[in-house]
């Protein structure tokens, strides 16, 4: 059996930085002798999550019933009302939501007195929720949620509307939904695309797709909630190739050694050190 890499996998900047912060609130808390906590699942890897639990990172979901101390705000963001309860209960925020998540979250702040402000993501994705959460002058900001084709109805004639992307979202259904929120023009409404789909997603699609060309079958390395990974799991598939999607390499199956030319790739979250051991094993007899 060959394998071959995908040219592009594993961290994207955001998660990349994300994980720097944590590393630092670790040290810092400690410092301190304060306690450390993530909102949240740092990133959608078990072992990853597990390392910074051994460290002292406990995830918490809100800030009631916990000391006050660190908190790291992960890369998708959070919504406001969540980061001010934190404020308000003496914790010191490490916030490591991505720039780029940044700049659109404050975006949609600025088009909120003007606009109708549709998003585009997954129900209860993280960022998704940060999207919807913003708030502009005291107030949550009206959003309309879209996730697949069919939540795109009609619109109100002549209304102006922005819409915004989640930046991991798989690329060709956001060009299917971008095609139909389009028609709306007809009904004489102004549609604002305010961003797209992040240059780290679409490079690892573009990857994932010239991979799936060259080989027989894909293993597709990632957390099971992971939007983006099961996206590359999906795209595969679709191609008409076999995939598995995998945590890590205790998930490894003979099957997958069954394939003359087998390709890997990974998502947004995966560390690289997973991916090494899955590689590893896989060359094992
Ligand atoms: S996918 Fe892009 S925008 Fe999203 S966290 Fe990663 S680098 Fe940031």
């Amino acid at each position: 059996m060959k394998l071959i890499l995908s040219r592009t996998m594993g961290y994207c900047k955001g998660v990349s930085r994300a994980l720097d912060l944590a590393t630092s609130a670790l040290q810092e808390a400690k410092d301190a002798h304060k306690p450390v906590y993530s909102l949240g699942k740092l990133i959608h890897n078990d072992d990853t999550c597990a390392f910074f639990a051994d460290q002292g990172m406990q995830v918490i979901t809100g800030a009631e019933g916990h000391e006050p101390g660190l908190v790291v705000l992960r890369a998708h963001g959070v919504p406001e009302r969540v980061r001010s309860s934190f404020v308000e209960a003496g914790f010191d925020l490490v916030d490591a939501t991505c720039p780029v998540v940044k700049h659109n979250l404050s975006r949609i702040s600025a088009y909120a007195p003007t606009h109708t402000i549709l998003i585009v993501g997954h129900p209860g994705h993280p960022e998704t929720l940060a999207m919807r959460g913003v708030q502009c002058e005291g107030k949550v900001c009206d959003t309309i949620l879209i996730s697949g084709p069919e939540d795109v109805g009609t619109p109100e004639p002549s209304k102006s509307y922005v819409v915004f992307v989640q930046t991991t979202f798989d690329q060709g259904l956001w060009n299917t939904i971008q095609k139909a929120l389009r028609e709306w023009e007809q009904y004489g409404c102004t549609m604002l695309f305010a961003n797209e789909v992040c240059p780290s997603s679409i490079n690892r699609r573009q990857a994932t797709l010239e991979l799936t060309d060259a080989c027989d079958a894909v293993v597709v390395i990632g957390g099971k909630e992971s939007a983006n990974t099961r996206a590359l799991y999906q795209l595969v598939r679709e191609k008409g190739k076999m995939a598995w999607h995998i945590e890590n390499e205790t998930e490894i199956t003979d099957d997958m050694r069954s394939y003359d030319i087998l390709g890997i790739t990974a998502g947004a979250s995966t560390p690289s050190l997973v991916i090494q051991r899955v590689i590893d094993r896989l060359q094992q007899e």
